[in-house]
């Protein structure tokens, strides 16, 4: 993420997230979006009224308390709705003070994503049976049939929860077994802590000790050349004694970018399991077992209305699930169709953001045409232009690198990603760079919908 303010909110995102009910979190902060950090105020935007007052009136508190942790002076947070005008109209302003972001590292296991609780359907079939398969081979110390296992698949589908489910798994059965879970993120922060602690020997002792390693959100090792080369010799040592690798990405292996091919093919040793989304019936049976487990009734016809609108992300689901019944309780009435309708995403509203809605954003920015954008024109100009757009589009669209590379002018995807690892190294340098693709990130952000 390119500017400071994501960086604060991702930072305080991640404290939330471990202290909150994982779908509160997403109920309450899954569609918050950072907007700006100047004089001292952060703010985000959240999608509705009913979200800013639950933000402000439970968490306001606790995240100012965690943006200021490691500042120099208090800062304060400002929701806002979407799509309302600022209050303000000060110009953006880069704040001087960062969070810390060296936190504890160790990632405690979630017991609430357990296999029980996790639903399968035709879409998770085959990942759900080489888990537990994964699970109790390491319980039962039997041949390990698929190390690495490699579990892949869109935002909120599950592939945290199946981690954590045969973690959990392997806890209660052999609790003498030690079990690692960790995410690409936090392997990276713990091995540049140990190294600016002279503590590497250590760091390499800790991960080489464990029977069952679990590594999140692999995706997020792009670029990271000295991660890269630690897990390599994790994953080996690990292997070669037969200890069992647990992987999650957003993608398959071979379309990792910037991941080394000595790792990736590694990745690729056992099994590559993909989870797709939910159709309907399972969409319907997820936010029954959600509600059930709160002790909570509700009527199937409920369940299909939010089932139906909302279809590819089983986090967002849960969300719409949890505010309607807050709407419910606040209103002392039973979750009709009608408090729903104000609570869950309207049918049609801003459309999903593509990569043609970031060239025209760009081109009107740097007063050119889209087709600059695609072209073949050395002119400096032209050439950062187009990086940017580059960057923006790998940054806030789902697309590969080689996808990217098809938008613009058939580029092959070495040269995409080297157009966006040089706007990202610029960005640090260079404040108004900064500023113009923040105002750019802002302008897309209100207008289209990034979610998944
Ligand atoms: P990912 O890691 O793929 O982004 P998560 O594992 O965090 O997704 O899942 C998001 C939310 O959806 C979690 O609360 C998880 O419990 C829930 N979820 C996803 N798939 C299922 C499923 N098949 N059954 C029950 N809950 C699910
Ligand atoms: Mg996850």
């Amino acid at each position: 993420m390119p500017n400071k303010s994501n960086h604060v909110w991702n930072a305080i995102l991640s404290s939330l997230r471990a202290e909150i009910p994982e779908a509160s979190f997403e109920a309450w902060f899954g569609e918050a979006r950072p907007i700006g950090l100047e004089s001292g105020t952060l703010a985000i935007s959240v999608p509705d009224g009913f979200t800013k007052g639950r933000i402000e009136r439970q968490f306001r508190e606790r995240i100012e308390e965690l943006l200021s942790d490691g500042a120099e002076e208090k800062l304060s947070l400002d929701v806002r709705v979407a799509n309302e005008p600022r209050p303000e109209t000060a110009a953006p302003r880069l704040a001087t003070n960062e969070l810390r972001t060296d936190r504890s590292t160790n990632l405690p296991l979630n017991r609430e994503y357990t296999f029980e609780t996790f639903v399968r359907g035709k879409n998770s079939y085959l990942v759900h049976a080489a888990s537990e398969a994964t699970a109790e081979a390491v319980s039962g110390e039997l041949k390990k049939a698929y190390n690495p296992l490699f579990i892949y698949g869109n935002v909120g589908l599950g592939k945290t929860h199946l981690l954590h489910a045969i973690g959990n798994s392997v806890m209660h059965h052999s609790p003498m077994k030690s079990v690692l879970y960790t995410s690409s993120e936090r392997f990276a922060i713990e091995l540049i802590n140990a190294i600016r602690g002279n503590s590497t020997p250590a760091f390499r002792e800790k991960y080489r000790q464990i029977d069952l390693l679990l590594i999140d959100d692999v995706h997020f090792l792009e670029g990271k050349e000295a991660t890269q080369e630690e897990l390599f010799h994790t994953f080996n040592e690990l292997h070669g004694n037969g200890k069992q690798i647990v992987l999650s990405s957003d993608r398959p292996p071979e379309e990792l970018q910037g991941v080394q091919e000595r790792l990736v093919s590694r990745f690729r040793w056992g099994l590559v399991a993909d989870i797709q989304a939910p159709d309907l019936e399972t969409r319907i049976a997820i936010l029954r077992e959600k509600a059930n487990s709160r002790g909570i009734e509700v009527d199937n016809g409920i369940l299909e209305m939010i089932a139906s609108r909302i279809s590819s992300n089983v986090r967002a689901l849960e969300g719409a699930l949890i505010k309607a019944l807050a709407v419910a309780e606040l209103q002392g009435e039973r979750l009709t169709a009608n408090s729903l309708e104000n609570v869950l995403p309207k049918e049609g509203q801003r459309p999903r953001l593509t990569i043609d809605h970031i060239k025209d954003e760009v081109a009107t920015r740097y007063n050119l045409k889209t087709k600059d954008l695609e072209g073949s024109s050395r002119r400096k100009e032209i050439n950062q232009a187009r990086q940017v757009a580059i960057y923006l589009a790998r940054e806030m669209t789902d697309h590969s690198f080689p996808a990217i590379g098809r938008h613009f002018g058939n580029r092959d995807h070495s040269t995409i990603m080297h157009s966006y690892m040089k706007i990202k190294s610029l960005l640090d340098e260079t404040p108004l760079l900064h500023v113009e693709i923040s105002e750019m990130q802002e302008s897309l952000n209100a207008r289209y919908s990034t979610l998944h």
